[in-house]
């Protein structure tokens, strides 16, 4: 049996037998997976810049104030993970 669905991606209306289709073709399903790279990019960047800052922080002399900033900015980070 069809389903009909709307794309994640282009939004135009398809349908589909499986029961948890998002987009309507290959070209959506290649849009859809650059976009997820493109959140884990970003992700792994602001990962990388506040090991950085950590260590930069730890080097200056472990300034707690600094280092509890960043210890939040990482759990707000992984926090969707
Ligand atoms: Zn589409």
């Amino acid at each position: 049996m069809a389903h009909v669905f709307n794309c994640q991606i282009c939004g135009s209306t398809f349908e589909a037998s499986r029961v948890d289709a998002v987009q309507c073709s290959q070209a959506c399903r290649q849009s859809a997976f650059r976009a997820r790279q493109a959140v884990v990019s970003a992700h792994n960047a602001a990962a990388a810049d506040l090991l950085r800052r950590q260590t930069a922080a730890l080097s200056a002399g472990a300034d707690p104030v600094a280092l509890a900033a960043i210890a939040r900015e990482a759990e707000t980070l992984f926090a969707d993970v």
